[in-house]
């Protein structure tokens, strides 16, 4: 019995080598998602001798798939697997693969860079001038929305025993990147205030629990009342709707009129002017999105005489990624997670993701038909 459960097993795990998978492809640009993202059946992938193939479990939405499928603004190579976050299981390694073995739990880091040059050997990945975003900028048919996937071993992390696949899947983009906004750039340090803007978004949700990690007071704004108590429940110390024409009005009030130390910025136009003016005395805004369009204007007084910070940040290193999935084992990171699509429904992700019906997360599971 035992020989014969293990033979099952063997040809199981080889099983894959014979067989095709399924793949949400799209195979042209549109609008709609559902016009053009379809489950096929295409070949396995083949590694290289640096990679990991990885059996995918469960895999997270990002706005990037968006703008891949709406080939705007940028053209993502056709045809087209998206998908920048997945969590599963190593079912094979090239021979150059050293830290990983065959059914280690593993979650993806999407930032692709080519850790040779300056800005990579000096630790920034993220501005390396080769970089590109996994899922989102690679192929053709090359992301995680797919049954098998591949990637260079410097591209995956172990999955920690507490964090469930759906966890991994959940955080591992926008922990790595709320990470890196918050204590990577703008060095947050206990006791200052931190304005976290869309605090229910995939970004916000890290960045209030990040926020607190650090010892900060957090101020959390939201769009409408289920997801300003979501936002207390994540631990912010209180919110407002930013959707409410005063809203920075409020936010001045509840720090008594002294201001925010920092705003965690990625909504852009609609609200920049009144974060900058919400800064106290050298205070840090640090950006990473303009959702709601990118041609703000400042009035440059509150830049020189108020000594402001203004930051960019994209993406993280690997090693923030690694710190995010320690404090979710911990428990002190918890992915808020929307809702987990079979994968024959998973372009309704994209609609969801483009209507901003979700609070969360929403991921897919793609052995889960
Ligand atoms: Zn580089």
């Amino acid at each position: 019995m035992v020989l014969v459960r293990n033979l099952k097993l063997t040809i199981l795990s080889i099983g894959y080598c014979f067989e095709n998978m399924k793949a949400a492809v799209f195979r042209e640009y549109n609008k709609d998602p559902l016009q053009v993202v379809k489950i096929e059946d295409i070949d396995m992938p083949k590694i290289k001798p640096n990679e990991i193939l990885i059996k995918v479990e469960s895999a997270g939405y990002n706005y990037n798939d968006l703008w891949a499928i709406w080939g705007e603004p940028v053209k993502t190579p056709l045809p087209h697997i998206s998908g920048s976050d997945v969590a599963g299981v190593v079912v094979e390694v090239g021979e150059e693969v050293r830290n990983f073995k065959q059914g280690d739990r593993v979650v993806s880091h999407s930032n692709m860079s080519c850790r040779v040059c300056d800005m990579c050997t000096s630790g920034r990945e993220y501005d390396c001038p080769d970089r590109s975003i996994w899922g989102f900028q690679t192929g053709p048919l090359w992301g995680g929305f797919a049954q098998y996937t591949h990637l260079p071993e410097v591209n995956v992390s172990k999955l920690p025993d507490n964090v469930s696949f759906d966890q991994g899947a959940a955080i591992s983009m926008v922990g790595m990147t709320a990470w890196h906004m918050l204590v990577g750039r703008a060095k947050i340090r206990p006791g200052q205030t931190v304005l976290i803007m869309g605090g229910t978004s995939g970004v916000g949700m890290a960045g209030i629990q990040i926020s607190k990690l650090y010892g900060c007071d957090v101020i959390a704004t939201a769009g409408n009342k289920e997801k300003m108590d979501t936002c207390l429940g994540l631990g912010a110390d209180s919110v407002v709707n930013h959707r409410e024409s005063d809203w920075y009005k409020k936010v001045r009030e509840l720090t008594n009129k002294q201001g925010v130390d920092v705003v965690f910025e990625h909504i852009g136009k609609s609200v920049f002017p009144q974060e900058v003016g919400l800064l106290k005395m050298g205070g840090t805004l640090v950006s990473t999105g303009a959702t709601t369009g990118y041609d703000s204007a400042i009035d440059l007084r509150y830049l020189f005489f108020k000594g402001t910070n203004l930051l960019g940040s994209t993406q993280g290193t690997k090693a923030e990624l690694d710190e995010v999935l320690y404090w979710t084992n911990k428990g002190k990171i918890k992915p808020l997670i929307s809702t987990t699509l079979p994968f024959s429904d998973m372009a309704k992700g994209h609609v969801m993701m483009a209507n901003a019906e979700q609070i969360g997360k929403i991921l897919t599971t793609p052995h889960k038909l």
